[in-house]
């Protein structure tokens, strides 16, 4: 089972494979391996490989993508749009040191590349993620959202102190058109600090508030001619929801208790609202906007969802530098993570209830790495984790993040890595955004026949794949969360090599380690 003959004409891939095209789809067939220890703990271990047979069915007309932002005014929401726009027009502008070209770096898809295989002199063929399969571009995209924040885009741009000025000046005029839709607003969810710019705001009970959002879908759906709609929250952390059996534990009663105005945060109202109007709905924050009833009703619908929480900064090193640490062997003992930053969002965090969310969501990030390796923690042992963000208005957007990972090396010897990262914060969460939603829509032209089934299957509704991008991944009840960097990156590549037909990336390249 080997890779054969991969060449590529203009921006086509073609791969020499068991497969077949049909007018719509790419069907494609692989063996899929895996090892199953049948004993966990207790020796003799034994393990046998499963092999199956899977089919993979990817429709490869890419339609006409919506996506709506709730927090679209604020300065992810702002970002991502202007960036999409400047990326369309070709725009190009004036900095100090010279002239910058608008470009997606920081996204998966647009900017990194995945190794194919060897080509014929031997050498490694790379090429643009985004070339695998048939996807969205994002120039192509249309946006709208809501905020509870009446500014137009084009003074929210301004607001948020992220582009360049001369950029800004060119934007504007596209900009300012631009007019976020009025929002559910519930104080007591996010910081009281907000209020201030809450000055679009729906009103009614929280069914009517419901129906109104799934209007605003419709009308988008209708108004702006998009095929698919793809909601995401970028709005504020809100505090955590209580759990309450009755209320929020099942779908019936979640159904029930915005009818009767429970205990729902407005992200979970808009969780609801998208699930109702068949649209994948993805989280960018960490609260638990995904109740039990949320995701229960997901699958109920056969709708995405993912989330929770953007990885873009600090906690993105973290999966790669505590996978690299504890894969190496060597023992962290204690991570230390100091933020300061001076936007909207570090104003709302100052609050407690929702600087609790961001510290849940950023803490349990290193669990399945220490989970991994009994060798160097044993009988729940975990290091020392400390989170602490702090509102520095000064600093704006461009958020500091300093942390200090101490570890265990050799003979009770101690190895310290401190670093400081700098930069705009915003400007790493809006590619995150792009891939977060591009990917869905992949996902959404994907099905699978396992070997044995009647049937082509849908991926679960909680879109586990889109762990990459998220702080605290969301994966259906039982399935392994991961959060190291590299093993989430191939589980994108490599499903995406399966819709080809083509193997996993191994890494073993006995090819060249042979006599
Ligand atoms: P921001 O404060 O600039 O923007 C949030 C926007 O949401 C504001 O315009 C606000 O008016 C609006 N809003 C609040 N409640 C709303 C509601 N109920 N409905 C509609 N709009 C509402 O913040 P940001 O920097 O754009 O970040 C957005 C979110 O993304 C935050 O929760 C943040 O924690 C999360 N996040 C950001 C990053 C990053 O790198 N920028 C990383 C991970 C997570």
């Amino acid at each position: 089972y080997h890779t054969s003959a991969v060449r590529r004409d203009g921006d086509t891939l073609t791969v020499s494979l068991s497969h077949t095209h049909t007018h719509t789809h790419t069907h494609t067939s692989i063996t899929y391996l895996i090892s199953n220890c049948i004993t966990r703990s207790t020796p003799p271990l034994q393990v046998t490989p499963s092999v199956s047979e899977l089919e993979f069915r990817t429709e490869r007309r890419v339609p006409r993508l919506g996506v709506m932002l709730v927090g679209w005014g604020g300065n992810n929401g702002t970002t991502v749009t202007a960036a999409v726009l400047a990326n369309r027009l070709g725009l190009t502008w004036r900095t100090k040191t010279g002239e910058q070209k608008a470009n997606y770096y920081g996204s998966l898809f647009q900017s990194s590349t995945v190794c194919l295989g060897p080509g014929p002199d031997g050498k490694e063929v790379n090429i643009p993620f985004r070339d695998l399969l048939p996807m969205v571009h994002p120039n192509d995209i249309v946006f709208d959202g809501w905020d509870i924040s009446s500014m137009d885009l084009g003074s929210a741009m301004e607001r948020a102190e992220v582009l360049d000025w001369s950029l800004q000046e060119k934007l504007r005029p596209h900009m300012s058109c631009l007019r976020p839709r009025a929002s559910i607003y519930i104080p007591e969810f996010i910081a009281a600090n907000q209020a201030g710019r809450a000055d679009n705001i729906l009103k009614g009970t929280m069914a009517e508030q419901v129906e109104q959002i799934r209007a605003d879908i419709q009308d988008f759906r209708h108004s702006s001619g998009v095929e698919k709609v793809i909601v995401l929250w970028t709005a504020n952390t809100e505090r955590f929801c209580d759990l309450t059996a009755g209320v929020n534990d099942t779908a019936k009663n979640l159904l029930a208790a915005i009818q009767s105005g429970g205990e729902v945060s407005p992200s979970t109202l808009f969780a609801v609202a998208s699930i109702l109007e068949g649209c994948a709905y993805i989280n960018g924050s960490p609260q638990n906007t995904f109740v039990p009833g949320a995701i229960e009703l997901a699958v109920e619908r056969n709708v995405f969802i993912a989330g929770d929480d953007f990885k873009s900064g600090q906690t993105k090193i973290k999966s790669v530098l505590v996978d690299f640490l504890i894969s190496a062997g060597i023992k962290p003992t204690s991570i230390v993570s100091y933020n300061h930053l001076g936007n909207n969002d570090g104003m709302n965090l100052s609050a407690p209830q929702q600087f609790r969310s961001k510290e849940i969501s950023k803490s349990n990030v290193v669990d399945d790495m220490v989970n991994s390796n009994p060798i160097l923690y044993h009988n729940g042992e975990k290091p020392d984790h400390c989170v602490v963000i702090k509102y520095v208005p000064y600093v704006g957007d461009s958020k500091r993040a300093m942390d200090e990972y101490t570890s265990e090396i050799m003979m009770g010897g101690t190895n310290t890595i401190a670093m400081h990262n700098t930069c705009e914060d915003s400007l790493l969460a809006s590619p995150i955004i792009l891939d977060l939603v591009l990917l869905t829509e992949l996902c959404q032209r994907v099905c699978v026949r396992p070997q044995g089934s009647e049937t082509f299957q849908s991926f679960h509704s909680v879109l586990a794949i889109l762990s990459f991008m998220c702080k605290a991944p969301l994966v259906p009840p039982g399935a392994p969360l991961v959060n190291a960097y590299f093993r989430q990156r191939a589980c994108i590549e490599n499903i995406m090599r399966a819709c080809l037909g083509l193997p996993p990336q191994n890494h073993m390249h006995l090819e060249h380690k042979l006599q």
